[in-house]
């Protein structure tokens, strides 16, 4: 069994640049010299580490097509050559690899990324993900997990109600005048789809890099209705109305113009949505497993192996690496190895 372990160990990790490695032909989501294919899991930033030099020296990158489109409006330039669009479910082989991509519940486009080695080791990483909506991989040897939320204090036992509550506070600002809401790229998208399947039909407005970004979903056919571009004809007449709502990335929020501002954080524990100022609320709405829901997802998959994204889990993936062995009795490590 330890010469098990000992073996898998070596068929995947996390680097200390924050690229993880399965097998041995690709890097994800960061930067590892001489693997020859790079795969983008989501266009979060801390996902598009060192992708210009991958761009450069890998012979592809691989992503979910709205991935792609999107690190095109974040202003990446990928080679046509190079640019290798994959559907969920889809497998590629290389150099006797298959390289699969798996649907994954976090921003639209994110993947989980599965790799089958020569040697017929299955190694998953689950990159950023909540549930429900994510496929639990229940046949991986080896997994690594982003454990963003890794201790156990971190739980939001509310998470399945914050949609119902976040409509309901939007009707009733709506009604005061414009709403702003305010968030990271991807989240403000999924906020968008959540207030439409509602019924909320006000317009949207947003700035132009979010508005593109929209974009690329409404080409993909998601539904989110009208969007317009802010400084524009159409956008103007809708802001003299009154009624419509307003997206911006959370850097933005200052400036917006806005009644109420909506702020969307990842880091509420203690209640849904707080009062933070004059007209402007914090709601705790994350795209993250929280810490309950990682615990589900390893002990329904039960890998030989579990190893916790260290670079992106800092002390929390040491913490939950150390729950994983204890508590659900897997082999279970960080990577890169926790500094101490
Ligand atoms: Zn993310």
């Amino acid at each position: 069994m330890l010469t098990e372990i000992l073996r898998l160990m070596r068929k995947a990790r996390v680097t200390a640049r924050g690229a993880v490695l399965l097998g041995e032909t690709s890097t994800i989501d960061g930067h590892e010299q001489g693997r020859t294919i790079r795969v983008v899991t989501h266009i979060h930033s801390d996902h598009v580490l060192d992708l210009r030099r991958s761009i450069r020296e890998c012979g592809m990158v691989v992503a979910t097509p709205i991935t792609h489109e999107m690190l095109r409006v974040l202003g990446y330039r990928i080679p046509p050559f190079k640019s290798v669009p994959v559907e969920y479910g889809n497998t590629l082989n290389i150099d006797g690899e298959k390289l699969t991509l798996l649907r994954s519940n976090h921003i639209p486009g994110t993947a989980q990324v599965l790799v089958e080695t020569a040697e017929g080791d299955r190694l998953l990483y689950t990159s950023d993900f909540k549930l429900p909506g994510t496929p639990i991989v229940r046949d991986a040897d080896v997994v690594v997990v982003d454990a963003t939320y890794g201790y156990t204090e971190w739980m939001r036992p509310w998470q399945e109600e914050v949609e119902g509550l976040l409509v309901d506070i939007v009707k009733d600002a709506l009604a005061l005048g414009p709403v702003g809401i305010f968030g990271y790229h991807g989240k403000l998208q999924e906020v968008m789809l959540i207030l439409r399947s509602y019924g909320i039909d006000a317009p949207f407005i947003a700035p132009r890099r979010v508005y593109q970004l929209t974009m690329v979903l409404k080409k993909h056919g998601y539904a989110i209705g009208d969007i317009l571009l802010h400084g524009t004809r159409e956008a103007r007449e809708a802001m003299r109305d009154g009624w419509y709502i307003y997206f911006a990335h959370m850097r933005a929020k200052n400036h917006a113009p806005c009644k109420t501002k909506l702020i969307l954080s990842g880091w509420e524990f203690r209640e849904p949505f707080r009062r933070i100022g004059a007209g402007e609320w914090l709601v705790a709405f994350s795209d993250h497993a929280d810490f309950r829901q990682l615990v589900n997802y390893i002990d329904e998959a039960r890998p030989k192996l579990v190893i916790v994204d260290g670079y992106r889990g800092g002390r929390a993936a040491v913490e939950f690496a150390k729950y994983v062995r204890r508590r659900l009795g897997i082999p279970a490590i960080t990577s890169p190895a926790p500094s101490l």
